[in-house]
């Protein structure tokens, strides 16, 4: 089967799409035919490679993929869920962990000693085919496309761990969300929007205004034309509030100490990513005598997902697509991630 891989890092060259062995399930695992995968921040990490941080290559790229069951492994024929066959429609959690230690079984398996995810710690959807853990599995109903589908697990599973599990951002509460154009945060303006908050983010082309509107924002600050704490000010005044009581930056470096700065006492923020660079100096003063908490966030727990494909199917959520593109032309969707060319997502359909 063809697949893009990753065996070493470096620019549009290191991805490579080549003829690789079809995998075989085996007892517990099972085969899905790829028919969509959602690009993300990730992919071209994997491609660049991170300093200090060793990737298992050659890898086969692609972490959030849909598709339909092609076999299972041996002895394993559509045993449990009646509704996982050969030809159901799935979405691929793409969480992998052992299913026996007090994380999983308390269900937030990322912090599982044995956690990774499909295309960053082993290999991912962007091929014909995928072998995962039959847990791994959700059916999706015909309502929710492949495309759909693949839009939603990093982006809609982190911003969910951020907002409720971390954050537990509260109705009457105002939330600032940098970079309301990114797939992660286009999902959690959604998400803070159900809770009854106050949702403010910053984006950079005024295009974008009414998009993100329409997800749920009732403020938006253009960064290129006031820095977020005028713009903050600005919004918070006639609430007569001085800071926000929650903040998600996944920007980093660029915005993480006048972040911190903009939280009201007892303020919380989560980061889930750090774009412009990852070294941040805070104040510790302002930490503790404003009581403030600051959460780390990756992924988030396989029942998550179930609810929010629950939500998506209820058209309560909507997953953020800005472009499908072919197969061939992932190495044009990394580049327009890497330079901020996207509203959302970008999905890679699978093999014709
Ligand atoms: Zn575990």
């Amino acid at each position: 089967m063809r697949a893009w891989r990753v065996e070493s890092h470096g620019g549009r060259e290191a991805l490579k799409q080549i003829e690789i062995p079809k995998p075989e399930p085996r007892a517990g695992e099972v085969r899905v035919r790829v028919a969509a995968t959602g690009l993300n921040h990730l992919d071209l990490w994997v491609r660049k490679g991170v300093p200090g941080h060793q990737f298992p290559l050659p890898l086969t790229l692609g972490t959030d993929s849909s598709g339909t069951i092609e076999s299972f492994g041996p002895g394993d024929t559509e045993r449990l869920v009646p509704s996982l066959k050969i030809g159901s429609r799935v979405l691929v959690s793409p969480g992998i962990s052992c299913g026996h230690c007090e994380a999983c079984l308390s269900g937030f398996d990322p912090l599982c000693p044995h956690y990774g995810i499909l295309g960053e710690t082993c290999d991912g959807g962007l091929a014909e085919f995928i072998v995962v853990p039959y847990a791994n599995l959700i059916p999706i109903p015909d309502s929710i496309s492949f495309e759909e589908a693949a839009a939603l697990p990093i982006p809609f599973l982190t911003a969910w761990t951020m907002v409720f599990r971390k954050i537990q951002l509260k109705a009457g509460e105002t939330i600032l969300i940098h970079a309301g154009g990114s797939g992660v945060s286009a999902a959690a303006i959604q998400i803070a929007k159900m809770t009854g908050a106050t949702v403010i983010t910053t984006i950079g082309k005024r295009e974008n205004d009414a998009r993100v509107r329409a997800l749920g924002a009732d403020h938006v600050i253009f960064y290129r034309e006031e820095s977020f704490r005028e713009g903050l000010k600005r919004i918070l005044k006639p609430l007569g509030k001085k800071g926000v009581e929650a903040v998600i930056d996944h920007v980093g470096q660029d915005t993480f100490a006048d972040s911190v700065k903009s939280l009201a006492w007892g303020g919380r923020l989560a980061c889930c990513g750090a774009t412009s660079g990852s070294s941040v100096e805070i104040d510790l003063k302002v930490l503790f005598f404003k009581n403030i908490a600051l959460h780390g966030a990756t992924m988030g727990s396989k029942a998550d997902l179930i609810r929010i494909v629950q939500l998506v199917a209820e058209k309560k959520l909507n997953p953020v697509i800005d472009t499908v593109l072919s197969f061939e032309e992932l190495p044009d969707g990394l580049e327009r991630i890497e330079n901020r060319q996207v509203f959302g997502k970008l999905i890679i359909q699978g093999q014709k």
